[in-house]
């Protein structure tokens, strides 16, 4: 039963709003531009109990009512080109949504390609591993990617293959500045024997790179707002000051980079051992994993 005002006025919106949901519950496509009786004849013999603003109610109930008091149609067709809308803006997000999805997904194993086409053909090669997109709620695999692909249209078509070339570009773009930083970090760091590793490389934009970087012994996850040039310039700093971290040898008093007595000699050049202890050292709560260098010679 609805829950209607006894005032006239207020009485005939809520009949008409009530009416506006069923319609559009029944049928999303229902005509707006029919009168009383086109909108009596869709009500009649619905028995389904379907909640509105002003509670539950049947079609038929709804028509019953209607006939007994009359339907503001205006009313009606306002509110269902509304919902109408509504729905129609809801679609269009989730399509975008899923759309995006599948660039995400593709620009994870594709590489370049003309024609859309050409990205279908290398899904057969892509790994038998499952993608959970939250902001879509899709899941998306090589089993199931075609069929997703098959459902776009041209224009949606261009658009995917237009952002996975972007994306591809962006990623190897990445790859080569990466590969050319940690050959640059190399070539400074050999003359002290450091070395340098670039495990994670992004450039996002022309100038902002984010990077996990091991130089020497020194691990540094970050992110940095400058142009290449600049970054490579303070990453060398960095190796410079890896190059100064030494220890001194007790028996003959030679300075060894603290990173090349750690990982790349066992002996100092007089014969010294080069002892390695890891130990923990307790900061504010936190436990940091040091090492120790001693210096041993038998007796
Ligand atoms: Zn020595």
């Amino acid at each position: 039963m609805l829950n209607l005002s006894k005032y006239e006025r207020k009485r005939k919106k809520g009949i008409a709003i009530a009416t506006a949901q069923l319609l559009f519950h029944i049928d999303h496509d229902v005509d707006p531009n029919q009168d009383i009786k086109g909108f009596v004849s869709i009500l009649m013999n619905k028995t389904e109990s379907v909640a509105t603003a002003y509670g539950w109610t049947s079609g038929s109930e709804l028509a019953q009512l209607i006939l007994q008091e009359g339907l503001d149609t205006g009313e009606v067709k306002l509110r269902l080109l509304k919902y109408k809308n509504k729905s129609r803006l809801a679609d269009k997000r989730r399509h975008n949504d899923i759309k995006n999805s599948v660039i995400s997904y593709l620009s994870n194993y594709c590489q370049r390609s003309k024609t859309y086409e050409g990205l279908i053909d290398q899904v057969q090669y892509f790994p038998d591993f499952k993608y959970k997109y939250l902001d879509s709620g899709v899941d998306i695999d090589r089993e199931n990617i075609i069929d997703i692909m098959k459902t776009f249209d041209e224009k949606d078509r261009m658009y995917i293959l237009k952002n996975v070339n972007a994306e591809i570009d962006r990623r190897d773009a990445g790859y080569s500045l990466g590969d050319e930083l940690e050959k640059y970090l190399n070539d400074i760091g050999q003359e002290y024997g450091i070395e340098s590793y670039i495990d994670e490389f992004e450039v996002d934009g022309k100038n902002y790179f984010s990077f996990k970087i091991f130089i020497g012994n020194r691990g540094i996850l970050s992110s940095f707002n400058g142009t290449f040039n600049e970054l490579k310039t303070a990453l060398a700093e960095v190796v410079r000051s890896e190059s100064e971290n030494k220890v001194t040898c007790p028996f003959c008093g030679m300075k060894i980079v603290r990173y090349v007595a750690m990982n790349k000699i066992k002996n100092c050049e007089c014969g010294a051992e080069i002892v390695i202890t890891p130990y923990m050292v307790r900061k504010r709560g936190v436990i940091y994993s040091r090492t120790r260098i001693s210096f041993r010679k038998p007796d």
